[in-house]
């Protein structure tokens, strides 16, 4: 059970709600788009690699999506048998980049699938192709949506977009206008990261590449991608990102933010990210958190975006920095919240050129709806 005291917390209303009421479940991070050395163009980035690296920086998950392009569709005998395809201790889905010629898009899957049916039908029409979707059971993701190989086929194939491709934050504006017209349609999309990585540092037997310089700027968990699941498992992985309990943050160290609201009155937060609820007409209250290694001397921006827009911006500070509001979701229509923390980057000696390219942006977060229709 999260259940969060958080009287000793610097909430700014006195009558701030004691606790947080979901069940039980775990917080756990990763990188959601990262290829290896079946990806022609990568270098230096084996799979232990990329697991050691990921180990080292404490990810939970990791999900490994060379394109499959490179293998004409058959990630299920190179990425997925790669005798270094294994962790005792980092949950490893399965996944490839399917990349086609309207543009590049994610899958996530708890279990083998087979992708080489997902592969064959891309050149077909979307009817055809979520068809066979439908049919893996598989959690598909667009993937840089604006720009070059941007996800050029119907959104209603997919469960999330990718808001946050790579340390380089300021390319993702159009990403997130997208999401927001997305959301302003009725469709619950979860917005999610990752890094795109390709290239790994050489060890001192390899060579170095065109392209090494890259793994100081952007590599695994630039940005890292939070799911709260049920439990420490793949196919819990996999229902947080369906379900839009998900946050992003700017590398591994960077703070997450959390988001809730008591929509029953009752005094205790009721929904988090990605929850969808029945608007009452009656006022709602709201709480964003951030969780993790926050800067204590840092201010910190946060803004709710309602409906696309912004409702307000807060100024705050803190270790445990912490801010409620109050709003009323449209009786009739839907509402959607959402909110982005701005500020300082922690470091990521790892990673260590890549703050400068994130900007400030240091979380964001997945909406709360009201009044969205769970059937869309
Ligand atoms: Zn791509
Ligand atoms: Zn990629």
């Amino acid at each position: 059970m999260l259940l969060l005291n958080l009287n000793q917390a610097n909430g700014q209303e006195s009558n701030t709600p004691k606790t947080i009421d979901l069940g039980s479940g775990v917080w756990l991070k990763g990188d959601l788009h990262v290829h290896s050395r079946h990806s022609t163009e990568s270098s230096n980035n084996s799979i232990s690699k990329i697991i050691n690296f990921s180990k080292a920086v404490k990810m939970d998950y990791l999900c490994i999506t060379d394109h499959d392009n490179h293998v004409n569709g058959d990630v299920a005998h190179h990425t997925w048998t790669d005798p270094e395809f294994k962790s005792d201790s980092l949950l490893l889905l399965y996944g490839a980049e399917w990349t086609t010629t309207r543009g590049h898009g994610n899958v996530f899957s708890a279990n083998p699938y087979d992708h080489q049916r997902l592969f064959d039908v891309r050149d077909q029409r979307d009817v055809n192709i979520g068809k066979v979707k439908k049919s893996l059971n598989i959690h598909l993701s667009a993937n840089h949506p604006s720009g070059k190989d941007n996800f050029g086929f119907s959104y209603d194939l997919v469960q999330s977009i990718e808001v946050w491709n790579s340390a380089m934050w300021t390319k993702n504006a159009n990403a997130i206008m997208i999401w927001d017209d997305m959301l302003s349609s009725g469709r619950m999309m979860t917005g999610r990261g990752g890094s795109d990585a390709h290239h790994g540092t050489p060890t001192a037997s390899e060579k170095p590449s065109e392209n090494t310089y890259q793994a100081e700027y952007n590599y695994i968990g630039t940005p890292t991608t939070w799911v709260y699941a049920k439990t420490r498992s793949l196919s819990a992985i996999v229902d947080a990102l369906n379900h839009g309990r998900v946050a992003v943050s700017a590398n591994p160290y960077s703070p997450r933010v959390e988001f809730y609201a008591d929509a029953t009155g009752t005094g205790k937060f009721d929904m988090m990210m990605g929850d969808n609820t029945v608007s009452t007409g009656k006022p709602v209250k709201f709480q964003v958190q951030l969780m993790g290694n926050t800067l204590p001397n840092e201010m910190y921006s946060i803004t709710v975006i309602k409906n696309g827009k912004t409702l307000n911006t807060y100024q705050i500070k803190g270790d445990a920095p912490v801010i409620t509001f109050t709003d009323i979701p449209d009786l009739k229509g839907r509402t959607y919240y959402r909110v982005t923390v701005e500020g300082k980057i922690n470091d990521y000696p790892q990673v260590p050129k890549s703050m400068a390219l994130s900007g400030k942006m240091v979380s964001l977060s997945n909406p709360i709806y009201f009044n969205f229709d769970p059937k869309f």
